[in-house]
């Protein structure tokens, strides 16, 4: 089961030494539940795995933004890697330090810039021309003189869904390598700019590593390159993008030989690596926990309508994307074929189509594996529904750590 930590126990299937039976109980459903350890242990073996080179990890906080996530990762000592003001904000609620945060995306408002400048964010990582002139006016201001990595775009396939490849010369990410080198070389010009970075992401959910050591050697490339112009660049940031497994017997791609095999390309060039992994940290740690509401037999399908839906997590919808659903009582009865899908009024609105599914009645639990990343993020009031609670295991214990939207809630800042 692409799932870290979860496993059955008997019949019933634990998040760590806690039955989901019971945080279904307590918390209702649908509920989404990561396990803490899941998350640290994939933080710790990117850490372990680039101990021999100079390295900073900034999570990718659009994958999850949960206060709690991310206070658990900022205790870590994880830095984060935002795309708004509101991902900064969030990252200071939770303890975050605003030294430790990167700051990326193509269309920065000059308020977002000049909140990230007033919280004194490590680095900009900048996409165009305007935007470097919104931060130098900006930072001029405000007597600032900020890191920036020009985001470069390599133009590597990264052989990936069509909505998260980001590194092809079509795509609206980054700046054309030969270009970025040009504004690198003028940097005087940008004063009081400090560029010593450079950045690129190439995409999410990939699986053949060696794109991303192609990425890398590029970057190194240019750094040398720039070096010898007199701009000296300090670190390379690489961006995320790691995949993970979906399917039942996917495996995901290791974190440990990820982080050697860019160790090896790095050692000895003095250059500092960042990475920015959001899916890899989190994705196998959550789950969503959804309940049968009914058995519906039409005439050429089997419907479970379950309570959770595309509101909740829209990945199936967005993506066509695949996720295992696994009932939370093991049961060896005989499998049907059948269609799980939410109560939202769109035929997209399902979990999985044409699935072999052990028995399942109204009332049983499912899980909906690998939910943790772009699960609750992209979760949305449509239909009126209330979003899902969250919760976090340690060990034998769960935290409800958001609880259930009300129907109050629903009508919020809204007036007559
Ligand atoms: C989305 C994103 C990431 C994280 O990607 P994952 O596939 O979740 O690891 C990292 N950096 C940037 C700039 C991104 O946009």
């Amino acid at each position: 089961m692409p799932l870290q930590n979860f496993q059955y126990k008997g019949s019933q299937l634990h998040c760590e030494g806690v039955p989901l039976r019971a945080i279904a109980s307590t918390a209702g459903t649908p509920v989404y539940v990561y396990s803490s350890r899941a998350i640290r242990d994939n933080y710790r073996a990117y850490r372990n795995s680039l101990a021999g080179v100079p390295h900073e990890i900034h999570y990718s906080v659009k994958a999850n933004s949960s206060l709690a996530v991310l206070a658990l990762l900022a205790s870590e000592g994880a830095g984060f890697d935002i795309v708004s003001g509101g991902e900064l904000y969030k990252v200071l609620r939770a303890g975050g330090a605003p030294a430790k945060v990167v700051y990326s995306g193509v269309g920065k408002t000059r308020d977002e810039i000049k909140y990230a400048l007033e919280e004194r964010i490590a680095t900009f990582h900048c996409e165009s021309l305007q935007e470097l002139d919104v931060l130098k006016h900006l930072a001029r201001e405000m007597g600032l003189a900020p890191t920036v990595g020009l985001r470069v775009n390599p133009n590597i396939d990264a052989k990936t869904h069509p909505y998260i490849a980001t590194g092809l010369s079509e795509h609206k990410f980054g700046i054309a390598l030969h270009e970025a080198e040009s504004i690198y070389r003028d940097a005087k010009e940008w004063a009081p700019l400090q560029f010593t970075s450079l950045s690129c992401h190439i995409g999410s959910q990939v699986f053949d590593t060696h794109v991303f050591g192609e990425a890398l050697r590029q970057m190194l490339g240019l750094a040398t390159r720039l070096g010898d112009a007199g701009v000296a660049i300090r670190t390379i940031d690489l961006g995320g993008g790691l995949g993970v497994g979906y399917e039942a017997d996917q495996p995901s791609v290791s974190i440990r030989s990820y982080g050697r095999m860019l160790s090896e390309v790095l050692r000895g060039t003095g250059c500092c690596l960042g990475l920015e992994p959001g899916r890899s940290i989190i994705g196998q740690a959550g789950t969503l926990l959804t309940q049968v509401l009914y058995r519906k037999l039409a005439p050429k399908k089997t419907f479970v309508v379950v309570d959770g839906a595309m509101n909740d997590l829209i990945r199936p919808a967005l993506y066509r994307a695949h996720h295992e659903i696994v009932p939370v009582s093991r049961s060896d009865g005989p499998r049907t074929e059948c269609d799980v899908v939410g109560p939202v009024c769109e035929s997209g609105d399902f979990f999985a189509t044409g699935r072999s599914l052990p028995p399942c009645a109204a009332g049983d639990l499912l899980a909906v594996a690998t939910a943790g990343a772009y699960g609750f993020v992209q979760s949305s009031n449509y239909n009126s529904r209330p979003r899902a609670a969250e919760v976090l295991v340690e060990g034998d214990r769960f935290r409800i750590v958001r609880n259930r939207e009300t129907r109050e809630d629903l009508v919020r800042g809204e007036t007559l």
